[in-house]
């Protein structure tokens, strides 16, 4: 055999064989190298094409090839980050050492574009991905909220077509979700149990959503290949579940990163070290300073930890995932704290650190990924220090290659990109408010106002909903002010429904503004006594912060602080509303004299 026909076939072997760019040689020159599994203190490994040659390369460097000195560094294969929902900021993973993301619900669409570049051998610069695709739940289950029209199922009878139409779609395996709490209904478990069954009769995996442990020990008895949460109440018997999980071959993935949002509540803040914070924009930090728990409850973390502890005493699979794409995390990121929080939770750092590569590799059957060996994919992570000994080394981050093609370039323009609309922000001063703050200057004929794009009807339309809102102006009132009227609709069907009316401060759509000069918002209102939300948005946040109040017969004035909206930056304000929902039915409610002021 020659060595090209030896290349063309690692090549082959690895990745799906394609007309790869043809890439220099690279060596990794006397590196402590971690290889999935194991340390070794000292070797050199030369990659070529994507594909690692010599993961213990002896000799002069190759005529041609890029050297990197190693010396006081760790060569870790690509981190894989066992629990995402890949639907925004695709730059971010690989910019931290993140080369491939197990999805466990997207896009379809999002899904199908990144498969074909991973074909087409042209996903250099986003993290693979393999994905659940669409999730199987109820109507009205977890997974539902989200705006996305998805299939649902109910009974047994369904679960073997559902299955097909999901691997017909690309999903690479099954997701299940069992949840009831939230308010959500839950499949039973007559469906889930078919559902897992109907995935390995086409030799798919199912991996299961759960809420609590009753429902982590009867997936696991019914056959789930893997568990991609652990539960965050106490738990009755964390032994109990580890040897059930052992005897059943099963996995788990903790998702710590999550569980600590619940309990809102972070070990610790990676937008305190700056080599991480430079990566990161306005947009991209604010889910990492956003928590799902509005109180912190520490506590919450002690059944999760126990039951993580439980799991590798018995020898059982634990994959690091961050479920990013939800509040409190970010892709790519948060696995540095995912990694930290294994080891909190009693996995030694070398067993962390597989957890983030050969072992979901294996559990998922991702081939040739997630080692530092012959014929495996060049995806790898290039730190300062021993990650092996101080778990927080894999922050330090000297280089990540992706396919073998370096991400030092997406790195360096990503820091030019924060760095200058950072200065951009700090140019830019806040917007003056008006002299009485006064945002509504409603007639009969407009609903104005002294800035931005203004007020305008609000509905869960965009995602999905079927609600509705007439607004109204008008007569005006003994002092002058005109009132606007709001007679909304809001439709059964999505968990978070409204109806009402927004105020957007910028010029475009959803653009930021600098509101920091507004502590407060005051206004007057009246209505039918029913209960009403008054929210806010600012960049890059995705669940508005709310406060609730009631519209009685006679007209009040409320004054609500700006700082007791959660997770709002009146820095970066994106909109203001007035809603009624999310219980469906008719709602009849006035406002006036809505007022921004600066205590
Ligand atoms: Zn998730």
């Amino acid at each position: 055999m020659n060595n090209t026909t030896l290349k063309t076939l690692l090549l082959c072997a690895g990745i799906a064989c394609s007309p790869a760019v043809l890439a220099a040689a690279t060596l990794i020159h006397d590196v402590r190298v971690f290889d999935g599994k194991a340390v070794h203190e000292r070797r050199s490994v030369l990659f070529e094409n994507g594909v690692i040659v010599d993961a213990d390369f002896r000799g002069a460097a190759p005529a041609g090839s890029r050297v990197v000195e190693g010396a006081g560094r760790t060569l870790l294969p690509g981190l894989i980050d066992a629990h995402t929902h890949a639907f925004a900021f695709q730059e971010l993973p690989v910019l931290f050492g993140v080369t491939t993301q197990i999805d466990m619900f997207t896009d379809i669409g999002m899904m199908k574009t990144a498969k074909d570049e991973m074909a087409q051998g042209r996903r250099h610069d986003h993290a693979d991905l393999f994905s659940a695709g669409t999730l199987a739940t109820v109507p009205n289950g977890h997974g539902t909220q989200f705006g996305i029209a998805i299939p649902t199922i109910t009974k047994p009878e369904q679960a073997q077509a559902f299955v097909d139409a999901r691997i017909a779609e690309g999903s690479d395996f099954i997701k299940i979700v069992m949840e009831t709490g939230y308010g959500f209904k839950s499949l039973d478990l007559p469906t889930a149990k078919a559902l897992i069954e109907a995935a390995h009769r086409r030799g798919k995996l199912a991996v299961v959503h759960i809420g609590n442990e009753k429902d982590a020990r009867a997936m696991l008895e019914a056959g789930a290949d893997g568990l991609v949460h652990l539960f965050p109440a106490a738990s009755a018997d964390a032994e109990g579940l580890a040897r059930l999980a052992a005897s059943r071959g099963a996995f788990v993935i903790p998702t710590f990163t999550v569980l600590e949002s619940m309990a809102g509540w972070r070990g610790d803040d990676l937008l305190a070290d700056p080599a991480l914070a430079a990566l990161l924009g306005k947009e991209a930090q604010a889910p990492l300073k956003a928590r799902f728990g509005t109180s912190a409850r520490p506590d919450r973390l002690a059944a999760p930890k126990a039951v993580t502890a439980a799991l590798v005493k018995a020898g059982v699979p634990v994959l690091a995932g961050t479920d990013a794409g939800n509040p409190g995390t970010q892709y790519g990121v948060s696995m540095h704290r995912e990694l930290a929080a294994l080891v909190d939770a009693g996995l030694t750092p070398t067993q962390a650190l597989a957890a983030a590569t050969s072992v979901p590799a294996q559990a998922f059957r991702l081939g040739q990924r997630g080692r530092i060996d012959r014929g495996y994919k060049a995806d790898l992570l290039l730190v300062e220090g021993n990650p092996a000994a101080d778990i927080l080394a894999t922050r330090r981050i000297v280089e990540v290659w992706k396919d073998g093609e370096s991400a030092n370039g997406l790195r360096e323009q990503q820091r030019e990109q924060v760095a200058q609309a950072a200065r951009e922000a700090q140019a830019a001063k806040p917007l003056a408010l008006p002299p009485d703050g006064r945002i509504s200057q409603f007639s009969e004929a407009h609903l104005a106002s002294p800035f931005g794009m203004g007020w305008g009807p609000s509905t869960d339309g965009f995602v999905g909903g079927k609600s509705t809102v007439a607004l109204k102006a008008g007569p005006a009132l003994a002092d002058g002010q005109v009132p606007l009227a709001i007679a909304a609709t809001v439709a059964p069907g999505l968990p978070f429904a409204w109806a009402g009316v927004a105020f957007m401060p910028g010029a475009q759509p959803m653009q930021a503004v600098d509101l920091s000069a507004a502590k407060s918002v005051r206004f007057r209102v009246r209505g039918d006594g029913k209960t009403y939300q008054l929210i806010a948005l600012s960049a890059g946040g995705r669940i508005p912060g709310a406060q609730s109040f009631k519209a009685g017969p006679e007209w009040a004035e409320l004054t609500v602080p700006l700082s007791g909206l959660k997770d709002v930056d009146p820095a970066a304000l994106t909109m203001l509303g007035f809603n009624a929902g999310p219980q469906p039915g008719d709602y009849r409610f006035e406002i006036a004299d809505v007022r921004l002021l600066a205590q």
